[in-house]
């Protein structure tokens, strides 16, 4: 039986699953509505969200929110997640071991979220999802598909101010990538014009294939 979000929150609040449980001060979950047709997936949550509790709250969270606006939308609209839960110690990278342990709560948020529309913000949740090699600044600018769902890969928000800032080139260029966030999750919204097709004359003993089998597993 499918649990609620808030359900498996409470259950991740209280994980040990990998060293990171030591040093938190909390389990940062996820924030926003938990019927999103848009997630958003960051790396881990930093100083300020391990004390707040919430995703995307400290200065590259204010940027986020801005370029939520910017598309008309609010943190209420989204989900907002993590790679990981919990705050790797002095914001370090993510390592192997702490991902595959946290993945399982991110695999579980996905199934219950549904969304339609998966945004992967830098290189650690773009590497994760897309499982590629490649680097974020030759992923993003396109769609690719994941389970029956749209995955857009962009830059970290971090990465933006810690860069060039808003006069920089990548400033613009996650501008870009924010206009075709919307652009995919109105066409993902848009109702699917009812095709008339001739009827098919079907043998009743045919098994009928999943239209996405995939979708199962999410
Ligand atoms: N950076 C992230 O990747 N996630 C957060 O929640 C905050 C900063």
């Amino acid at each position: 039986m499918t649990r609620t979000l808030a359900e498996v929150a409470a259950e991740a609040a209280t994980c040990t699953r990998c060293r990171l449980a030591e040093g938190r001060t909390q389990v940062v979950f996820g924030v926003g509505n938990p019927a999103a047709d848009l997630l958003f997936i960051g790396e881990a949550p930093g100083f300020h969200e391990d004390r707040q509790g919430e995703p995307f709250v400290g200065a590259a969270g204010q940027l986020l929110t801005r370029m939520l606006g910017g598309i008309g939308l609010r943190r209420e609209d989204v989900y907002i997640t993590n790679v990981l839960r919990c705050r790797p110690p002095g914001n370090r990278d993510p390592l192997p071991d702490e991902i595959e342990a946290c993945t399982p709560w991110l695999i579980e948020t996905i199934s219950i979220v549904q969304p339609s529309v998966i945004v992967t913000l830098g290189n650690f949740a773009t590497k994760f999802v897309l499982d590629t090699p490649r680097g974020i600044t030759s992923m993003r600018g396109g769609v690719y598909g994941w389970h029956g769902r749209r995955v857009i890969p962009t830059f970290h928000p971090a990465a933006i101010l810690h860069g060039g800032g808003e006069k920089s080139r990548q400033f613009l260029e996650l501008q870009d990538d924010f206009t075709l966030i919307r652009k995919t999750l109105d066409a993902a919204r848009a109702p699917v014009e009812p095709v008339r097709a001739a009827p098919v004359a079907v043998d009743p003993g045919t098994p009928v294939a999943a239209e996405d089998e995939q979708l199962e597993l999410f």
